[in-house]
């Protein structure tokens, strides 16, 4: 077992016990159960040496649910031991380049690799414009290919679903996604999403200040994946660009503490919450027991500090 798995405590239990999780995720085999898998766990849109930019996964019924679209999703939904052509559904959060700059890049490769079946995308406004236009940027490829290599069109495959407002979005035989308008000026509308299955409730926060609409999304779930803030750090991200008042006043109104997810978990009762977009994300000076000791002050569930490829 200890061969084909790394190990790596990254949780803590309310006593602050410490619990294994499975990092990255068994490749063999198909688990039971919906799956929750990070893509990738790194918050802004600075490309990074060592963690993916903000994507997960989720899959109910061996089905993929994509959230967020950031730089290298289509590498990291491979690495996570998934197939491109199965994909299905894509969700994006909010236009932050961070969350959307891979969405056209997904779809197109996603169909390279195979995909000859229906994707439905959702998210805001304008979607169905960036659908059209990831087309038309990547026209020929798409032409060569269909000509070439006798690939099915791509564009009768992609249905994009423009959403803005709260509420259900979807619903299937898997699944049900609701989705909650949350406040990250100055881009509106932005949205967290929660996943409810046969056996388990995901909430993804996608971008937010500590939100109340949040907490009412997440009430009772099992996992609440949550953007996280370290604002001690902050005067460290921003000292090397030219906008950095900007940039930190940006920072501290659109984002949430790690303090602040603790709080935001304990008031919506969730079992475990899951820190991710980690803004800083590559700073060595900010461990993940650090995080975890943020959140910890205001909830006592399980916390897990996210990482690129983990399974929860
Ligand atoms: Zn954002």
């Amino acid at each position: 077992m200890a061969s084909r798995l790394h190990r790596r405590t990254v949780l803590t239990g309310a006593a602050g016990a410490a619990v294994t999780a499975c990092w990255p995720p068994s490749l063999f085999g198909q688990k039971a159960g919906t799956r929750l898998i990070l893509l990738g766990t790194g918050g802004g849109p600075r490309p990074k040496k060592n963690v993916s930019a903000p994507a997960q996964v989720i899959v109910a019924g061996g089905v993929p649910y994509v959230v967020d679209c950031g730089d290298g999703v289509a590498r990291q939904f491979v690495a996570a031991g998934l197939m491109l052509p199965s994909l299905r559904h894509v969700f994006v959060t909010h236009h932050h380049s961070d969350h959307n700059a891979d969405y056209g890049t997904l779809l197109l490769l996603a169909w390279a690799a195979g995909l000859r079946t229906r994707v439905d995308t959702w998210g805001p406004p304008p979607l169905e414009r960036m659908t059209r236009l990831a087309l038309e940027l990547n026209a020929a490829d798409i032409a060569t290919r269909i000509a070439d290599e006798g690939r099915v069109p791509l564009a009768p495959l992609l249905a994009p679903h423009e959403i803005t407002r709260g509420g259900v979005v979807m619903q299937d035989e898997r699944v049900k996604v609701t989705a909650a308008l949350v406040p990250h000026p100055p881009v509106t509308p932005s949205f967290a999403y929660r996943f409810d299955t046969a056996d388990r409730s995901i909430v993804i926060s996608g971008d937010t200040r500590r939100s109340d609409e949040l907490i009412r999304l997440a009430a009772g779930a099992d996992v609440l994946v949550h953007e996280a803030l370290y604002v001690p750090a902050v005067d460290r991200i921003v000292a090397s660009v030219p906008n950095a008042a900007t940039l930190k006043q940006h920072l501290i109104d659109s984002h949430t503490s790690a303090e602040d997810c603790g709080r935001v978990a304990q008031a919506a009762g969730v079992k475990t919450l899951v820190l991710s977009h980690f803004v800083p994300a590559d700073d060595p000076a900010v461990t993940d027991q650090m995080w975890i000791d943020a959140a910890r002050v205001h909830f006592r569930g399980t916390i897990v500090a996210g990482k690129d490829l983990m399974e929860i």
